[in-house]
């Protein structure tokens, strides 16, 4: 994959870049961003070229505006969608914050007139923003030939390209996959260092390669499941995706999470991981629940945990138990590389999260005992951010706690499944 410095001297040369800030956003105002580590994530790139003597044309998108501008306000899905609240607005006010105070001249429009003229006039050591990508339907069509129109567009705006939104990779769009295909192309600092990573950790891991998995349903990791079986030597499962390996066993798993549809996969993976000697560790203990939460910490519903293969008809597990805690922890620990993608029970509520901090905290153990540790971005980065390390009652490291935490949710989780990733194929 080439990199910046493959597309040689920079000074005085317009470098388009596809970043990925996509920031959630405080729901009563639309404006405060409330977790703006995709922004940083994007610094040590535009620091880097701004170093070189380049200015800089930004492109990303924000949420999922209806094709206009900013002041369009049209419907969608039967449902009203004002554009106002996906303007870049915020991210320019919060990047240019992060950069010291450097100017983001942020565009009226994504390759219109005003895009046009500021990025004619741009001078080294400027950065300009175009609007939200996404208000132009191109960008996102199935149609080759409209993306690649829009494409053409967005490179005549500069003379380089550098892809670096990884949580967009896994998308073949204008701005991600065309436009490389225009330009001198390469990835910037932060999909460099994704694709190093998650390369690392599944492709030529130090082993024991111990994998743990969650969240909601297996039916979203059936391919991760399938094609990590294969490397692997352990692989911890819980979350919700659990109970239908129970089910598929013949145990009760109460009102549970349960995909019937899923049952005979379940069981083939379970013969697989005999067949390829892969431990596979389910959970021994889980945390049920009368009924899924509707209080802010779950207190109310919270029964404690029973087994696993003991689950009543009428209750819900929504963690894994203390002893699975342990003996995903005691796994962990074993490992010279762990990757973790999602969470092991309902972490929103505090009532549910302790298996998923316990695997955090053990993460934690493991990378200070020098093993490479990875969380594929989503909830279980989410996770991190937003529960404590049960054994100081501290937030979580992230800089020093973690090997690498990933930025791209829905890109890590197909670079997992061994998946062709459009916007890195098209940087060879
Ligand atoms: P995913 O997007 O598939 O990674 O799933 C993440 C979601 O799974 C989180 O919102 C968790 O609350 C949810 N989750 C994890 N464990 C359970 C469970 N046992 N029952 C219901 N939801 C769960």
């Amino acid at each position: 994959m080439k990199t910046i410095a493959d597309l040689g001297d920079l000074s005085g040369k317009k470098v388009l870049v596809r970043a990925d800030f996509n920031v959630p956003l405080d729901k009563t105002d639309n404006t405060t961003i409330t977790d703006d580590g995709r922004i940083r994530a994007a610094l040590p790139t535009i620091q880097k070229l701004l170093g070189a003597g380049a200015s800089i044309i930004l492109m990303a998108h924000l949420g999922r505006p209806v094709p206009g501008d900013k002041s369009t306000v049209a419907e969608k899905d039967g449902k009203s969608v004002d554009n106002s609240k996906f303007t870049l607005e915020p991210v320019a006010k919060r990047l240019s914050e992060l950069l010291s105070g450097v100017e983001i001249i942020l565009a009226d429009d994504v390759v219109g007139p005003d895009a046009k003229a500021e990025a004619e006039k741009l001078v080294p050591g400027k950065v300009l923003m175009l609007e939200n990508i996404r208000f132009d339907a191109r960008e996102t069509s199935k149609d080759d030939s409209e993306r690649e129109a829009l494409a053409a567009e967005l490179a005549s705006l500069a003379d380089v390209f550098v892809s670096d939104g990884f949580g967009v990779v896994h998308r073949k769009q204008a701005s991600v996959y065309d436009v490389a295909k225009k330009l001198p192309a390469a990835a910037g600092e932060l999909v460099f260092k994704e694709v190093e990573a998650l390369s690392k950790a599944t492709n030529s891991p130090s082993r024991p390669l111990t994998v743990v998995l969650g969240g909601s349903k297996v039916s979203d990791k059936l391919g991760v499941i399938s094609n990590l079986l294969k490397t692997a030597d352990a692989l911890c499962i819980g979350g919700g995706m659990a109970y239908t390996f129970f089910a598929a066993q013949g145990f009760e798993v109460g009102t549970s999470l349960l995909e019937e549809d899923q049952k005979a996969k379940c069981l083939e993976y379970i013969e697989e991981a005999k067949e390829r000697g892969v431990k596979l560790i389910l959970p021994v203990d889980t945390v049920i629940a009368r009924e899924f939460p509707s209080s802010a910490d779950g207190e109310d519903v919270f029964e404690g945990a029973v087994l696993s293969t003991e689950i009543p008809a009428d209750k819900m597990g929504l963690d894994i138990g203390p002893d699975t805690r342990n003996l995903f922890a005691d796994q962990i620990k074993q490992s010279k590389t762990v990757v973790w993608n999602g969470p092991a029970g309902v972490f929103e509520k505090e009532a549910f999260a302790k298996g998923t901090a316990a695997i955090a905290h053990a993460l934690t153990e493991a990378t200070a005992s020098g093993a490479f540790t990875v969380i594929g971005g989503g909830d279980s980065a989410a996770a991190v951010r937003v529960l404590k390390d049960p054994a100081t009652g501290q937030p979580f490291d992230e800089e020093n706690g973690f090997s690498h935490i990933s930025t791209g949710g829905g890109a890590s989780l197909e670079f997992l499944e061994g998946k062709e990733l459009p916007g890195l194929s098209v940087l060879e």
